[in-house]
């Protein structure tokens, strides 16, 4: 099963996608999980996502086109893959529908997370992640027992560089101008559905378990 996570900044794509991996038994892959890690490492590719991540803008197409299809190769996403962050551009999002016809296969559900803006950008601002185990946590749905510390590892919490009121600001933008029409390439193709993550985090997980055993059943 393939499925696509589709959203603003701040709509919660990560936090979803991994309780998603968890139910499906399907591996998680977030591009920006990914493209931070690269640039740590300083891999050609993160050097020139550095570049444009600094700026709030996005990798070039041509890029994450090519690092999806050396991806989409690895006999690890055989059975599914659960997409986070990529596609952003329609040019992505075609190129990605031809790579994946190529192999014979096509996506089996792009699920939009839909938020306002000015939610997503609170919930943004009081985002910080492990930086042992890698859980999201927010601060104001839930402060940690020890300030600065993971409640579940023990581990140190991190504030990502891009969090901050400004680049948020860039980030909607180029969302807004890239991200939306391509958001309308799939809402026209089917197989696309869109849940409100303006709600109790609960709700919205119980929503997509629905909706992800409803196509799991149609796709098996
Ligand atoms: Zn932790």
């Amino acid at each position: 099963m393939i499925v696509l996570l589709l959203g603003a900044p701040g709509a919660g794509k990560g936090t979803h996608a991994a309780r998603i991996a968890d139910h499906t038994g399907l591996p998680h892959v977030s591009s920006g999980e990914l493209l931070r890690g690269a640039v740590e490492r300083k891999t050609e590719l993160g050097v020139k996502a550095k570049e444009h991540m600094d700026a709030g803008s996005l990798v070039p197409d041509e890029f994450m086109l090519a690092w999806i299809e050396e991806l989409l190769d690895d006999s690890v996403y055989e059975s599914g893959i659960i997409l986070d962050g990529f596609p952003r551009t329609v040019p992505q999002a075609e190129g990605l529908d031809k790579l994946l016809a190529a192999k014979g296969l096509a996506t089996d559900l792009v699920l939009l997370l839909d938020i306002t803006q000015d939610a997503a950008a609170e919930r943004l601002l009081s985002r910080v992640t492990c930086g042992k185990c890698g859980a999201i946590h927010n601060l104001a749905q839930k402060p940690m027992e020890v300030p600065g510390i993971c409640d579940a590892c023990g581990g140190e919490l991190e504030t990502r560089a891009d969090d901050v009121r400004e680049t948020i600001e860039k980030r909607f933008v180029e969302f807004r101008k890239q991200t939306e029409p391509m958001i309308e390439y799939y809402r026209s193709r089917g197989n696309f559905e869109t849940i409100n993550t303006n709600r109790a985090v609960d709700a919205v997980r119980q929503d997509i378990r629905d909706l992800l055993d409803r196509v799991s059943a149609a796709t098996s």
